[in-house]
């Protein structure tokens, strides 16, 4: 089966932001009760096992998912005409990576520097650049942080371990159906000598989102 198609249809129905009074409304009344009723029944039957499918889950979520925006960022800090190319049109270099799809059709890649710290949410809902980061943690969808991000953005970094200067401004990027972000962390300090290979390891999940660092926390 193809769990990842499964798993995109019942979790994570895409819809339009602007074309719906209710951005819900395309949603079952309760997807996450539907879910759960599923996984019971499937294991019941014996058809799954649940720790089989948390680990796709999580294989989604950190592993294979955020590998595709790594290199996206490890090839714009190794090469100028890539990083210029990005900054100027994401969604038309990242598709000639192969990285397109649905929730990944218009991109826009946004750079932290030393007087500026890029943060994304989707203040609505969930959406997210799965072709690029895979599928969103369970935070991401979070009430609190959608809420929060926007009133307190210091205050949500500092709760990921995250502490900038004072003189460096944070801006939140809230994604749509129509748009989504990729934020370039900063590239380490002292990470020269490094092959491109060596930088996507520094380049966490979280530092694409704007809730880490490259490099650590
Ligand atoms: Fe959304």
């Amino acid at each position: 089966m193809d769990m990842a198609g499964l798993l995109g249809q019942s979790l994570f129905m895409p819809h339009d932001h602007h074309s719906h009074d209710d951005p819900h409304a395309l949603l079952p009344s309760d997807p996450a009760l539907r879910v759960k009723a599923l996984e019971t029944l499937l294991t019941k039957k014996g058809l799954i096992d649940p720790a089989a499918l948390d680990e796709i889950i999580d294989t989604y979520e950190n592993k294979i998912g955020p590998r595709n925006g790594a290199r996206v960022v490890a090839r714009a800090w190794s090469d100028p005409k890539f990083h210029a190319a990005l900054m100027e049109d994401a969604t038309a270099v990242v598709a000639d990576l192969g990285f397109y799809g649905r929730q990944g059709e218009h991109m826009m890649a946004v750079e932290n520097t030393d007087t500026v710290h890029n943060i994304v949410v989707c203040t609505l809902c969930s959406c997210y650049p799965w072709p690029l980061l895979g599928i969103p943690p369970g935070w991401y969808k979070s009430d609190a942080y959608r809420a929060r991000v926007v009133r307190e953005p210091r205050k949500v970094l500092a709760d990921f371990g995250v502490t900038l200067p004072e003189e460096t401004a944070v801006r939140v990027w809230d994604s749509t159906a129509e748009m989504r972000y990729l934020v370039i962390p900063k590239r380490p300090e002292g990470t020269e000598d490094l092959d491109e290979e060596a930088l996507m390891a520094l380049v966490s999940r979280d530092s694409m989102i704007g809730t880490g660092l490259a490099g650590g926390s």
